[in-house]
């Protein structure tokens, strides 16, 4: 496991702290042991003048100097007073006296000549050594001058003086006592300091470390509070600027992905988009509509295991494959849906690019529209094409020798002036038609009584049903409510209903107008918001298939018995186009057991 910074810098900062302690503490207890050493060295000389002026009896007596119970006295007396051992060797090592030596023991101590200072003091007249002693067995420093006998200037005698350090070794125990309590002292101030600027160094950083962390997990409301301003602050400065910078970055395109998903969704146009490979990025409600599929089924699938048509497969792979905008009509089944598809290729650099762009124009309705004008256009021409051909045909037949028998030019004036006010009929119709549509007839909006109206169409329509021999029934429920509408154009609606029936009634037929309230939501059957007003015979019916059509202009049923009934084929279109305008609904049924019933709504 990697250490934290924290430790590091602590670890790094007390080695650096101990290792110069360490080596403090040598340098200051080497030079505090060599100052006592020259000091006591001092001493030693002192000492070693005034002793030499104490044996100056002996060093003055001719001849060499030699071991005598005297010598022995004296020296051990003057080394009780210096405090010091005193030993004189003679220059062959042997020593003569020595005051830490017991006068019997004396010939028996080993030669001293072998020992350092003697050696020193033989080279240069000084010598001076720090070590045990092997007599005594102290730590002691020694001091060894070669004294001159009378008249010999070459040292007749070695005198060597030994100061014990025990002392000396007990002051420098205590200097370094004291030395480790002030550097323990300073290391324990020195672990907490650097304890603390390990934190204020590292601090900083673990906050950016987990302002980080949470940055990548999402969360971008992160400010990272620092007091510095060195580096760590500069750094924090610029996580924070950062974090802002890809927030607003965030938002917007967030907003920006919201508006498109809103826009993708709204739209009444299927949208797909492909990659470069034909798999699906991305498709909207419309489309899943229009062909069925949901979007997670869709994404990441190729388009053709999605959408099997091989009209969109050649129109995908064309356009994949020459990078150019195309577009087509395409019919679904077994819907009958009609699709204008815009392809359009989009730049993309990358696999996961979108690539190409696919809009769905359902234009079923349009084509449905532009059918029925066709239709319309068509219709329009042959009703009128016919009663013109008739009229011209018929003058040209008069001109041509016709008018000249008056039973003949009467019998053809006959047929010139029912087919013109055919003519005129159809033009009416068609008139009416376009002006209700044009929303130039404005329909009133009164109280109606229904029942009275009802009564007024069919005292006009009655001479016609006579002539047939049908038979005119009323179902009218009491206190049948007011409907709102214009008087006028409801008689219309009833008039061209009931025309119809007795038209297509064989004759000796019942025509039934029945009025009832009913309710027009079926979540409250008691509440009374319509009247149902219906119209039945007992005549030809109209066939099932018909249904959905009848009501559209010139749509019959047979065309050829139409006009022979004088029928223009836009009656029930008027009819429809009234009721609606007036808020109401109708719609034809059979009627049982035979023949037609005509239903109408209208809103109390
Ligand atoms: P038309 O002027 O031809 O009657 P309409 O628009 O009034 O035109 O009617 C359209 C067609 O609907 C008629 O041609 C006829 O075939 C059929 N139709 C309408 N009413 C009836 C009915 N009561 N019984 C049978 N067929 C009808």
């Amino acid at each position: 496991m990697t250490l934290p910074i924290r430790w590091k810098v602590i670890i790094a900062t007390l080695l650096v702290l101990a290792c110069g302690l360490l080596i403090a503490r040598t340098l200051a207890i080497r030079s505090f042991e060599q100052q006592e050493i020259v000091r006591s060295e001092k001493i030693l000389e002192v000492s070693a003048s005034l002793i030499t002026y104490g044996l100056q009896p002996f060093l003055m007596q001719p001849g060499s100097l030699s071991a005598t119970p005297r010598l022995q006295a004296a020296v051990r007396d003057l080394g009780a007073r210096a405090l010091t051992r005193v030993t004189l060797i003679a220059p062959d090592g042997r020593v003569l006296a020595d005051s830490a030596v017991p006068d019997n023991t004396l010939s028996a101590v080993e030669n001293h000549l072998a020992r350092t200072e003697i050696q020193q003091a033989v080279a240069t007249g000084r010598g001076r050594d720090v070590r045990r002693s092997q007599t005594t067995g102290e730590r002691t420093l020694y001091l060894a001058l070669g004294l001159p006998t009378q008249n010999q200037t070459t040292p007749a005698v070695f005198l060597r003086l030994g100061l014990l350090m025990t002392t000396f070794d007990r002051e420098v125990g205590k200097f370094h006592k004291d030395l480790a309590l002030a550097f323990g002292i300073a290391f324990l101030i020195a672990v907490a300091l650097s304890v603390g600027l390990a934190h204020s160094i590292t601090k900083p950083l673990s906050d950016i470390a987990i302002a980080a962390r949470q940055l990548a997990g999402g969360d971008h409301e992160v400010h990272i509070r620092t007091g510095s301003r060195d580096e760590v602050g500069l750094l924090a400065d610029t996580l924070n600027h950062m974090t802002n910078q890809l927030k607003a970055k965030i938002n917007e395109l967030s907003e920006d992905r919201a508006q498109l998903l809103t826009v993708l969704t709204s739209m009444v146009e299927g949208v797909m988009v492909l990659d470069c490979k034909g798999r699906v990025l991305q498709v909207n409600p419309a489309l899943e509509g229009m062909f069925d599929v949901t979007r997670l089924d869709a994404r990441a699938r190729l388009y053709s295991d999605i959408f099997r048509h091989p009209q969109l497969d050649t129109l995908v792979s064309t356009v994949l494959a020459n990078r150019v905008n195309e577009e087509d009509e395409i019919l679904l089944q077994p819907s009958g849906r009609c699709l204008h598809i815009e392809a359009s290729v989009t730049h993309c650099d990358r696999e996961n690019d979108a690539c190409m762009v696919l809009v769905f124009h359902d234009i079923t309705e349009l084509r449905r529209l532009e059918n029925i004008r066709k239709d319309f256009v068509a219709n329009v021409s042959h009703e009128l094409r016919a009663p013109l051909t008739s009229i011209k045909g018929y003058i040209e037949a008069l001109r041509d020798g016709g008018k000249d028998d008056p039973t003949t030019s009467a019998k053809f004036l006959d047929i010139i002036l029912k087919q013109s006010d055919r003519l005129n009929l159809i033009l009416e119709d068609l008139l009416q038609l376009s002006r209700i549509e044009s929303g130039q007839i404005l329909f009133k909006r009164e109280p109606l009584d229904i029942q009275r109206g009802i009564e007024r169409t069919l005292a006009m329509i009655k001479p016609l049903a006579d002539k047939k021999g049908h038979r005119l029934v009323t179902v009218i429920e009491d206190d049948l409510p007011a409907v709102l509408g214009d008087e006028d154009r409801l008689m219309q609606v009833f008039s061209n209903l009931l025309d119809n029936a007795v038209k297509y009634t064989p004759e000796n037929g019942t025509i039934t107008v029945a009025a009832r309230p009913v309710s027009g939501d079926p979540e409250r059957p008691s509440i009374m918001t319509t009247v149902e007003l219906s119209v039945s015979d007992t005549g030809i019916g109209i066939p099932e298939r018909d249904h959905p059509r009848i009501f559209e202009r010139f749509y019959r049923v047979d065309k050829a018995r139409s006009r022979e009934l004088g029928g223009t084929g836009l009656g029930l279109a008027i009819v429809k186009h009234i009721v609606e305008g007036l808020g109401g609904q109708v719609w034809v049924e059979a009627n049982v057991p035979t023949g037609t019933r005509f239903v109408v709504r209208l809103p109390i």
